[in-house]
């Protein structure tokens, strides 16, 4: 048996080294499957669950080219500046003129709470044009 830490909440489980992946039991704690060997992370990108959404309308554009009418994003994105993962909750409204973002950091710390119309969010690069 090794000790080993839960990737996702730190918690100390005692789990054979040689069970990898799938088999392993999911923490008691959080449900994670990930693990912390030796200060080694380890598979770290299977906590990661993110996901996200665009919602267009068929026909409607904007400018030159089909633009989503609203997108969103929740899921994990990596801080350099805090040197972790964060969890990052973003939305952008067209229809509305909105724009939402929150970023919070693992142990809970708001990094970013920002709600306000997305015209006047334009020019710090976020409204950004993924096609
Ligand atoms: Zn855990």
């Amino acid at each position: 048996m090794n000790i080993a830490k839960c990737g996702g909440c730190g918690v100390q489980l005692n789990t054979p080294a040689e069970m990898t992946g799938a088999s392993r039991p999911p923490c008691p704690e959080c449900g994670s499957s990930s693990r912390v060997f030796d200060d080694t992370v380890v598979e770290t990108i299977e906590m990661l669950d993110s996901w996200s959404m665009k919602h267009r309308r068929p026909g409607e554009r904007q400018g030159k080219k089909k633009s989503a009418i609203a997108e969103s994003f929740d899921g994990w994105e990596y801080n350099r500046d805090e040197n972790d993962w964060v969890r990052v909750s973003r939305s952008v409204d067209r229809l509305n003129d909105w724009y939402r973002e929150t970023i919070t950091t693992r142990d809970g710390r708001i990094l970013r709470d920002v709600s306000e119309p997305l015209s006047q969010h334009r020019g710090r690069g976020a409204a950004r044009r993924n096609e």
